[in-house]
């Protein structure tokens, strides 16, 4: 791949999330040439993992199937995936980019019919449903997935497997002598949109999700909810299998502690009063979902939201931080601990199902980032310097709405910089 699809006049964005295509669209559409990296085979991150979006319920599809459209119909953007920045350098209209382009094996002749797929044996675990299932080990990430182009799993790379998709294809996709590369990118802005990940549940202890099998996290709730999740929609126990009809939502699970995460992550509340209505909508009126909180943090629109679900005869609240769960070896009932701060009272409450509302925290870490960016105690970006901005969860813990909003912000400022750049080089 060439390094020279990019110059001091373009915008490099760091991420393929909603933030991510926000951004990258809204300079475009301006007629600034725009890099889109995504490290991951297909673009729409952590937003195509959701079941419903709050509060209208609707799916995900809807906002990143109007985004794909305008991405297609725009010359002006240009889409790697599976394209990891590692490292940015420079100043202000001056900046080199490292990325790390991984091999996926198969080529843009690639048709999404699936042959590679069906001649293959081996399973991988599922990143999209958070390894709730596996999957062949040539796959399609999703239904929705952009571009719609198979990936082979390196692990069957110079095997049986590899060889049998290579000889089912018929168009001849399959490349399997793709090589890892780097390349440098020089450009003139760059909007991190980089976006968040599920804070590790095994490492809040007293709630056991290493040693419990109905103890499960927010994010892989929203994939079993899923038609297309590992249970076909249906809330099971993993344990057992058994119908879930009583759950309880664990507010604040790494969020809030100086041990864990010292930040509120701002949307786990409404996730938790989303995904009551998805043990309603599953069960009808013999649902019984329990949110175990501090406080309920729903403000502007979002409060009529939790006014609604606090109508529903279905929910319980507990203002209670859960102190420990256990899980009963013969029922499989998860017992949540704790004392209730409303009446201080004991309990020891069986349910089905345990969900933990996870915390978010930013994914940049890890990236070796210039001097100016400013990290805050959370490792959000405070301040991107002169040429760099960010977006979306990249800066904090946002719901979509709000983090197109802060995307289309720092996207009208990276094309502030390329505009003085461009006068700059003229003068
Ligand atoms: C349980 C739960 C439920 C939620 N439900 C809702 C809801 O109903 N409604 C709502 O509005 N919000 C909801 N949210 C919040 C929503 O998920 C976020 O607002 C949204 O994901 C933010 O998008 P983003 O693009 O900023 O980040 P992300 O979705 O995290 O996207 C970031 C992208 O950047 C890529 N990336 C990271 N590092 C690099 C790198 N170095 N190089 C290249 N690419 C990189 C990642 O692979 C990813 O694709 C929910 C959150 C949780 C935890």
């Amino acid at each position: 791949m060439s390094a020279s699809i990019a110059t001091s006049q373009t915008i490099l964005v760091v991420g393929g999330g909603i933030s991510g295509m926000t951004a990258a669209l809204e300079a475009a559409e301006c007629g600034k040439q725009v890099i889109l990296a995504e490290k991951l085979p297909t673009l729409g991150g952590r937003t195509a993992q959701l079941y419903r979006y709050f509060p209208k319920m609707c799916h995900p599809t809807c906002g990143l199937e109007i985004n794909l459209r305008r991405l297609k119909g725009n010359r002006n953007v240009r889409v790697l995936t599976m394209a990891e920045v590692s490292a940015i350098s420079g100043t202000r209209g001056d900046y080199t980019a490292t990325l790390k382009i991984a091999p996926r094996y198969v080529n843009e002749k690639c048709t999404a019919c699936g042959d590679c797929s069906k001649a293959v044996s081996a399973e991988i675990p599922n990143p999209y449903n958070y390894g709730l299932d596996k999957m062949k080990a040539a796959y399609l990430p999703h239904g929705m997935a952009y571009p719609q182009r198979y990936v082979l799993d390196p692990s069957i790379v110079g095997t049986p497997d590899g060889e049998a998709a290579k000889a089912a294809c018929k168009v001849g996709a399959v490349d399997l002598g793709m090589q890892e590369e780097m390349i440098e990118l020089k450009v003139g802005a760059v909007v991190w949109a980089t976006g968040w990940k599920p804070y590790d549940a095994a490492k809040i202890q007293p709630y056991g999700y290493d040693r419990f099998a109905n103890v499960i996290t927010s994010v892989e709730f929203e994939r079993m909810c899923d038609p297309h999740g590992p249970t076909g929609g249906r809330i099971l126990r993993p344990s057992d299998g058994k119908e879930a009809k009583n759950v309880a939502f664990i507010q604040c699970a790494g969020s809030r502690d100086e041990n864990h995460l010292r930040h509120c992550s701002r949307i786990c509340c409404m996730a938790s009063l989303k995904q009551t209505q998805y043990v309603r909508e599953a069960w009808g009126d013999d649902a019984k979902s329990t949110i175990y909180y501090i406080d309920i943090r729903a403000i502007d629109r979002f409060e009529d939201f939790y006014r609604k679900v606090q109508q529903d005869a279905t929910v319980g609240f507990v203002k209670s931080k859960v102190a420990k769960i256990v899980q009963d070896e013969k029922t499989g009932d998860v017992v949540l601990h704790g004392v209730d701060t409303e009446g201080y009272n004991r309990y020891a409450t069986p349910h089905d199902l345990a969900v933990l509302a996870v915390g978010m925290e930013p994914s940049i870490k890890g990236i070796k980032l210039p001097e100016d960016i400013v990290l805050d105690s959370s490792g959000f970006i405070e301040t991107a310097g002169e040429g760099m901005f960010s977006a979306g969860c990249a800066t904090n813990a946002l719901d979509v709405n709000r983090a197109v909003q802060n995307a289309t912000a720092a996207s009208l400022r990276a094309i502030q910089v390329i505009n003085k750049t461009a006068g700059t080089e003229a003068a």
